[in-house]
């Protein structure tokens, strides 16, 4: 059996260049070689947006466009919607019986993450989102799980239950390894580029959106003049250059540092760089648009496989639990 391979996006606005270099484009990599799962996780997004189910709704047909557009093929990878597969809401609840409330709390995500957001209490389902996403894992016993740097303590939880359950009950599941992607700052240099942040340029957006953005993006505040010596370490967009212009980042570096190239000539090289990346995406992209009956059927197929191996999964779960009775 070919190794199996989970990721997935909370449903909570347009993907964007973060995304593509933490996991999208590992996911297009791995596709031919693997069993490949892909998650619109629309429970996860209730975590933080209960009160905006419409922006979900609104967002959920957008993101599976952005799938197709960097090369998510259909015919390889499996897509599909986190709620119509009740089976994890099931076992999250099953593993919520041996998570202590500390081991979520100390969590390094969850804690920046409650602060950005200015939680003084967190919710229930903030604060468990962590375990509803070892379910996302192990329900389709996937191996390898494609994700950004702020994943990280997330997949060590989620090897953690995997462990205790399989020592409790019975070794019926997978303990999954991370394959950690870049991390991608956001265009005010304020931390990761995300969705949430109004930091971010989208995968769909045109050369005069991305033009504008770019142009508009924090560089090193101490660089006044074009020729004063840069620090390119704390520019973000040096940090794209290492990203989408890998054969002249190194020069780019050096340059800054002497002070022999301004920012407007460096943002203009990493506009063209990033363009380039997004022609090919806006292509397939226009395929897809549209096509919203197509769209649709490639969702409510990869739920229906989805749902058959959660099922498979949830058969062995139970009967490991020895709450499996007629
Ligand atoms: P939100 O702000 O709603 O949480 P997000 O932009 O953080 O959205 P997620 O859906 O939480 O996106 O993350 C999906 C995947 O993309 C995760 O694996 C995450 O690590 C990765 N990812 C998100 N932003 C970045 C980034 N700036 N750089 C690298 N990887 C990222
Ligand atoms: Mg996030």
């Amino acid at each position: 059996m070919l190794e199996r391979v989970l990721t997935g996006d909370r449903i909570t606005g347009k993907l964007h260049l973060g995304h593509y270099v933490g996991s999208l484009k590992n996911r297009v990599l791995l596709q031919d070689r693997h069993e490949c799962f892909v998650l619109l996780a629309d429970v996860q997004a209730l975590t933080t947006h209960f009160d905006r189910p419409g922006l979900i709704r609104e967002h959920l047909r957008q993101v599976a466009l952005d799938y197709l557009a960097v090369g998510i093929d259909p015919g390889k990878s499996t897509l599909f919607v986190q709620s119509l597969v009740p089976e994890i809401a099931e076992l999250t609840v099953y593993f919520s019986m041996f998570v202590t409330v500390n081991s979520l709390r100390h969590n390094p995500t969850i804690k920046s993450e409650a602060e950005a957001r200015g939680y003084t209490d967190m919710y229930y389902g903030f604060l468990g989102y962590p375990v509803s996403q070892a379910a996302d894992i192990a329900f389709c016993k996937a191996a390898l799980v494609p994700v950004g740097e702020d994943q990280i303590p997330h997949i060590e939880q989620t090897r953690k239950i995997v462990r205790r359950f399989n020592d409790l009950y019975a070794p019926v599941l997978v303990e999954p390894r991370a394959l950690v992607g870049e991390r991608l700052e956001g265009l005010d240099g304020n931390g990761k580029m995300s969705k949430s942040l109004g930091n971010a340029i989208a995968l769909d957006c045109s050369t005069a959106e991305l033009t504008d953005k770019v142009k508009r993006a924090k560089t090193d505040p101490s660089r006044i003049r074009k020729h004063d010596p840069g620090h390119p370490e704390i520019c973000p967009i040096y940090g794209y250059h290492q990203a989408f212009n890998t054969d002249e980042a190194v020069e780019i570096q050096e340059s800054c540092a002497k002070g022999s190239i301004g920012c407007t000539d460096c943002k203009a090289k990493i506009i063209q760089a990033m363009d380039g990346l997004l022609d090919p995406l806006r292509e397939r992209r226009r395929l897809y648009e549209g096509r919203e009956a197509f769209l649709d059927e490639v969702l409510i197929s990869g739920t229906e496989r989805a749902r058959a191996i959660a099922k498979e999964t949830m058969g062995e779960v139970r009967e490991a639990m020895k709450i499996d009775y007629f």
